[in-house]
């Protein structure tokens, strides 16, 4: 069982009003207990049990749980407006765009209100951009095998899981899935159809693939040369997991756009999507919009958790201790012979288990260690990037008994 890295308060165990679960649409396989404090990377339970967190709420709690300085944040914000509408200037949100675009490749940021927004917002920009620069037959999206990039209409077109996909054709046109390599890419992307391809610089949902550097570089180059515009979907490797603050920075290419959402606002919802200039004018008032975009109360705490995961010593430390991780992960799968492959980068780790990952999942739950898959045999492992060496170390051995509890 983890030990809590501060005391969580009395209150938090006590009752909570009557669960309707009832009520709730059953789209989530939800685990059973009810969570209801946090500490540092640990969670607790209504039943007093408490959790090494490895999900970070799937990327988003890069802070964990209980951080004094987000909660300043967040106290200081809810003492301010909490929205106006983008009928009316505010100074948060344009403060958070200028240090967004200062810190990245872009010039122009919009907001809105989750990733697969951000997504769609992103797609809706660059066709824009391709009809003033081709036409109307300018216009296809082109992603690749093992994407994520949301479950609205438009996302869901680009997102790789035909379990996802499959109960609500017709998808929306214009957007397809190809091979992830390079001759499939070259074949595909054509100058007079395509207006842009989007890629994970590493891939969540679809197995934390890391793409090579090399492979980013030449879509890049390819993207260039054909006048079609490359997004970078970094939603989930973005804002530091990988111990740098953008993904993009590792193979030292840069994007036309990208999408940011998960950790931005420290648990509020928040998306977000970053363009160049080039790209920003072909966009006219009217042309997209969100009520809750970028509103002052989310941008303010945003502002706050961008600042933090942009320090090159928090940084520093998801480099080094992300390593040291990577290859405690790899001594563990030589030790207990029940994992395939490791890979990953920063935060931001998958094994591929022989047994189904649920099971894995399930077992480590029960020894009081949060995981997620990534597939059907796939761990995935986010823990905040507050994390230490010795929680890490922790759930390793946690990890460690659940691995051995499963079938030889
Ligand atoms: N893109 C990536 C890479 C993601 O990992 C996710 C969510 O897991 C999304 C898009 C969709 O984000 P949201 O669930 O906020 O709509």
């Amino acid at each position: 069982m983890a030990t809590l890295a501060r005391p969580l308060t009395d209150a938090a165990a006590a009752p909570t009003a009557p669960a309707m679960p009832d009520a709730l649409l059953p789209v989530y396989r939800r685990a059973p207990m009810e969570m209801v404090d946090g500490a540092g990377i640990t969670l607790r339970d209504a039943d007093g049990r408490s959790y090494l967190d490895f999900t970070s709420g799937i990327a988003v709690n890069a802070l964990g749980y209980g951080d004094a300085g987000l909660r300043a944040a967040l106290h200081a914000a809810a003492d301010g407006l909490l929205h106006v509408s983008n009928l009316f200037r505010t100074a948060p949100g344009e403060r958070l765009a200028a240090k967004l675009a200062a810190r990245s490749f872009a010039d122009r940021v919009f907001f809105c209100n989750s990733g697969a927004e951000a997504n769609e917002g992103a797609f809706k920009i660059a066709r824009r951009w391709a009809r003033a620069h081709g036409g109307a037959a300018k216009h296809e999206i082109i992603a690749v095998r093992g994407s994520f990039h949301g479950r609205l209409f438009g996302t869901l077109a680009a997102t790789d899981r035909p379990g996802y996909r499959t109960p609500f054709r017709p998808l929306a046109g214009g957007i397809s899935v190809v091979e992830r390599d390079l001759d499939t890419l070259r074949a595909a992307i054509d100058a007079e159809r395509t207006a842009a391809v989007i890629l994970e610089p590493v891939q969540g949902e679809g197995g934390v693939r890391v793409l090579e550097p090399a492979f980013l570089r030449a879509v890049r180059e390819l993207t260039r040369e054909r006048g079609v515009l490359l997004i970078l979907d970094e939603i989930q490797c973005g804002l530091g997991r990988t111990g740098r603050l953008f993904g993009y920075e590792h193979a030292g290419v840069e994007p036309d756009l990208m999408t940011l959402a998960k950790p931005l606002a420290g648990g509020l919802p928040m998306g977000a999507v970053l363009m160049t200039e080039d790209v920003a004018s072909a966009m006219q008032a009217g042309d997209h919009g969100s009520t809750f975009g970028g509103g002052p109360f989310v941008a303010a705490v945003a502002e706050h958790v961008l600042d933090r995961v942009s320090d090159p010593a928090l940084l520093q430390h998801v480099t080094e201790t992300g390593r040291w991780f990577g290859e405690q992960l790899q001594k563990l799968a030589m030790r207990t012979g029940r994992v395939r492959a490791v890979r990953g980068v920063g935060f931001m780790w998958g094994a591929d288990t022989h047994e189904g990952a649920g099971a894995v999942v399930g077992r480590a739950r029960d020894a009081g260690l949060l995981l997620v898959t990534a597939g059907d045999h796939t761990l995935r492992f986010l823990p905040p990037l507050v994390a230490t060496r010795e929680e890490l170390g922790a759930g390793l051995e946690l990890l460690d008994g659940a691995l051995r509890a499963g079938p030889g």
